[in-house]
């Protein structure tokens, strides 16, 4: 096997989000930054592909309002360019379409709920946003809605929302704390050609700093700690100082031998919050009123991603249809026939069709009975770090994003 020579300030394994938002950071601070990436692209699950000239993300992508995302974004100097998604929209009920009530005359003129829940869900969304959520961290979803909640298609309405803002459809394990807060960052931005924009600019970002990455690099393992830590691909050794995994818990123990008897790395507190996606491009809307809906007791999604961002360079329409599924769905027919409902006849305009049926949103649901999430900080291995979307007290991109500034902050620490 070849051994590069040089010995790099940190090597990063993976080049998602995570592992190019932290090369930027340590790279700014003047460190020599190598990224491995194991597909022949870098960008991971925030990667977008181009199909009849038209931008499709791995499945339904937003970034929010309120998120710190956009924040770690500006600091590294990357605008984004899209469209904030209004809240608005359908309901599919027991086989009929009504308006979401979230507007006060949509709200008022809901023939799905009486005065009283009317009430209770005006109440709901006016103080939402200033539930403390720590206090809230350890009761699961469900049973924080059981309790504080009267009328059931109220319950309802709020978990279909709980689930549009985290993907998860496990009420029961889901910590309330986690959920509202997710629900507090806002509304949701899709972004103009898709989330491939905000990967190119992390990437034009990084480059023009000095990092370096090299593609089809599958890391393998890793021996050693600060200040010599080695790195085995399929292909090569590498030497750094620091090493960064931005891989997923399981993979990352499995590389980090000494990772799989540390109770910080308990794997089996990790559960994967997974969808079944329908990525369609059609030439035209069969129903143009209607750009999203939610099923209210199904878990499924429907959005018309292009009616808020450009996407197609030809006009036509880029729709996102999804399950949030639990472990043995199968959907791609329920998913058809859920659009169906919403948009009936969508078969005859199909340009492009793609179905991606278990995919991984999140590495890490966040539990109700868990205590800790892991920090980026790999305690008793001086110089490992991780970072993801299952590292810190954060969700999805959010924990991505956030796990990836504090490690880079942590190895700037050891490499002062
Ligand atoms: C369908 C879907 C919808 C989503 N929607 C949203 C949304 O609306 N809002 C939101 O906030 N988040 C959303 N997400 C989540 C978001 O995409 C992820 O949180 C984010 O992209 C994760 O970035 P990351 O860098 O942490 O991980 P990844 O993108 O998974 O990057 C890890 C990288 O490491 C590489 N790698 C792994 N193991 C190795 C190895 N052994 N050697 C070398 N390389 C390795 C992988 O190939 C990958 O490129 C969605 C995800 C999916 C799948």
């Amino acid at each position: 096997m070849q051994s590069e020579e040089k010995k790099w300030d940190c090597i990063i394994i993976g080049g998602g989000i995570a592992g190019l938002t932290t090369s930027i950071y340590l790279a700014r601070s003047g460190k020599s930054v190598l990224i491995l990436e194991k597909s022949k692209t870098l960008g991971g699950r925030g990667r977008t592909t181009k199909k009849m000239d038209s931008y499709l993300n791995l499945g339904p992508h937003a970034l929010y309002s309120n998120g710190k995302s956009l924040e770690i974004l500006r600091e590294l100097g990357i605008e984004i360019d899209g469209g904030i998604v209004p809240t608005k929209g359908k309901i599919v009920y027991k086989n009929e379409l009504y308006d979401i009530p979230a507007t006060p005359i949509s709200l008022i003129t809901s023939p799905l709920l009486n005065w009283k829940a009317k009430k209770e869900l005006f109440t709901f969304f006016s103080t939402y946003k200033k539930i403390d959520t720590n206090k809230i961290h350890q009761i699961p979803l469900q049973q924080w809605l059981q309790h504080k909640i009267k009328d059931e298609v109220v319950r309802h309405l709020i978990l279909m929302i709980s689930r549009l803002s985290t993907y998860s459809n496990e009420p029961d394990l889901l910590s309330a704390g986690a959920a509202l807060k997710q629900l507090q960052l806002g509304n949701a931005i899709y972004l103009n050609n898709g989330w491939q924009s905000m990967i190119d600019s992390l990437i034009n970002v990084a480059t023009g700093l000095g990092v370096q990455y090299r593609t089809g690099q599958n890391v393998k393992s890793v021996n050693g700690s600060y200040p010599q830590v080695t790195v085995h691909t399929n292909k090569e050794e590498f030497h750094s100082r620091t090493v960064l995994s931005t891989s997923s818990p399981h993979e990352t123990a499995k590389m980090f031998s000494m990772l799989e008897n540390n109770p910080e790395m308990d794997i089996k507190e990790y559960i994967p919050v997974r969808v079944a996606c329908l990525d369609l491009i059609l030439s035209r809307l069969p129903n143009p009123e209607i750009h999203f809906a939610l099923g209210l007791e199904e878990p499924f999604y429907f959005s018309n991603h292009s009616n808020i961002a450009k996407l197609s360079d030809k006009n036509y329409q880029v729709i996102h249809v999804m399950k949030y599924i639990n472990a043995k769905d199968d959907t791609e027919r329920e998913l058809e026939g859920f659009i169906e409902k919403i948009q009936p006849g969508w078969k005859k305009f199909v340009v492009y069709k793609r179905y991606l049926p278990r995919m991984t949103v999140s590495n890490s649901l966040v539990l109700a009975n868990q205590n800790e999430r892991p920090s980026p900080l790999v305690k008793h291995l001086p110089g490992v770090y991780i970072a993801g979307d299952w590292v810190g007290d954060e969700m999805l991109v959010e924990a991505s994003f956030q796990s990836a500034r504090n490690a880079a902050q942590l190895i700037l620490e050891t490499l002062h």
